[in-house]
């Protein structure tokens, strides 16, 4: 991609990667505001106009406040699944209406701040009900309120992601015994229950499969307005979790395909009566991540070609651990940052961690790296760079957005500076060394 490649041979001029910032993290902005743009207008096609619809962004995907802001920019607001998260969208200065706060493991506080601020909340468990219970007799609260279902449709391809299975730990498993009569029972008794919410999808769930969920949920919303004879639920969330392709650079699938089949499997949800909550993550994001490394070194073992860079488990703790669910796509590119020329060979891209494993792809085809030359990890763009795992005391990267500049070349704004090594031994209890000797 021109956008990309621009971007990775600038990036290496103006030095924000070179001997001693052999890791960054880059952010497309155009293709981010793309994406919000393109999801907007799926949606926007298939409900009548008028309809409230909230996009709100999965903060967990991409947790950092400036690409918090430009989504807010671009009409997307977001949900929050903690309280780290929920400051972070508030610093991006998203309003409380729309915020929406899921977890599965809210305190008592987090659930009074929520109500106070009136963020939505959907309750995970009957317990967590029963906490709402008690709130909202107390606070005085514009917090639209939910309960999250699990319509228990099955798991996708990778089992640790799946969150409509049969014992998922999520929502209230709406197949097990009692559990619709509960739910329908729990909304007849709270008139002030007026959202449902599901978020059965994830990365490797078809959308044959997601639609199923949705259509349950939709189920479920039609049976509580029959039972209490009103529109009780006047909104409808139907989580987030559209599958990324990372094997290109092909957008599949698309928003808008996904909100057709949407509307041809549950015309209902769209005719109007129901306001819509989204919750997309990795599909806003993913795709205008780069994660670009140095090449520090290239060796030989085994008659195999190794590059060892400075990308590996600090910055792709899902590849590394598990590469057979998380391939991700390498380009080359040379010490200037050009793209690299030349035959394929089979060879390994290393990470820089004390362990075997730290390997990025293994016997993958590539111009054959060369110290000093760059790799761009593609598609990093959530859940990857902006993940940092702390391993061996590797430094957070820096993150820069990019955009054209309007005269052929590239800008970069910060959006995190790299992390120091003085911010590492800070918060690795630099300042109370002597804690233990103490004792
Ligand atoms: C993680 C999560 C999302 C976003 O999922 P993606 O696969 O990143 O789109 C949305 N809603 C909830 C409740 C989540 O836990």
């Amino acid at each position: 991609m021109a956008r990309r490649d621009d971007a990775v041979r600038t990036a290496v001029e103006q030095g924000l990667l070179g001997p001693d910032a052999p890791l960054a993290g880059l952010l497309d902005v155009t293709g981010i505001r793309d994406s919000a743009a393109a999801l907007r207008a799926a949606f926007d096609a298939v409900v009548p106009p008028g309809t409230p619809v909230l996009h709100a962004f999965a903060v967990k995907a991409t947790p950092l406040v400036p690409v918090l802001r430009l989504l807010r920019e671009a009409g997307i607001g977001a949900e929050v699944a903690s309280p780290g998260e929920l400051a972070l969208a508030r610093a991006a200065g998203v309003t409380p209406e729309c915020i929406v706060l899921d977890s599965p493991a809210k305190t008592a506080a987090e659930l009074r701040r929520a109500l106070e601020l009136g963020v939505a909340v959907n309750a995970d468990s009957p317990q967590e009900l029963s906490r709402l219970d008690e709130l909202v007799r107390t606070v005085r609260t514009d917090s639209p309120l939910g309960i999250r279902v699990n319509p228990q449709t099955g798991a996708g391809s990778i089992q640790a992601l799946s969150t409509a299975t049969a014992t998922s730990k999520f929502g209230v498993a709406l197949r097990d015994e009692g559990a619709r009569e509960w739910v329908v029972r729990a909304y007849a008794e709270r008139p002030w229950l007026t959202r449902l919410h599901a978020h059965s999808g994830s990365q490797g769930v078809p959308l044959s499969l997601m639609a199923r969920g949705i259509a349950e949920t939709y189920a479920l919303a039609e049976e509580i307005n029959r039972h209490v004879g009103r529109r009780q639920i006047d909104t409808i969330d139907i989580g987030g979790g559209l599958h990324v392709n990372f094997g290109s650079d092909v957008t599949t699938p698309t928003y808008a395909q996904y909100a057709r089949l949407l509307a041809e499997a549950v015309p209902g949800l769209f005719d109007g009566r129901y306001g819509l909550v989204t919750e997309f993550g990795r599909s806003l994001l993913a795709k205008h991540g780069t994660l670009v490394a140095r090449v520090e070194y290239t060796k030989s073992a085994g008659g195999r070609a190794v590059a060892v860079t400075h990308a590996g488990v600090q910055v792709a703790v899902r590849t590394v651990y598990a590469p057979a669910s998380w391939p991700l796509r390498i380009a080359a590119y040379d010490a200037k940052g050009r793209p690299k020329e030349g035959t394929a060979v089979v060879q390994d891209v290393a990470g820089p961690a004390c362990f075997a494993g730290d390997l990025l792809a293994e016997a993958r085809a590539l111009p054959l790296l060369e110290q000093g030359d760059h790799v761009a990890v593609l598609d990093t763009g959530a859940y990857y760079f902006a993940h940092h795992y702390a391993y061996n005391s590797l430094a957070r990267p820096g993150v820069y957005g990019y955009a054209p500049d309007g005269d052929g070349g590239i800008r970069f704004a910060v959006v995190r500076e790299p992390q120091s090594v003085e911010e590492i031994v800070a918060e690795s209890g630099g300042g109370r060394a002597g804690a233990l000797s103490e004792l």
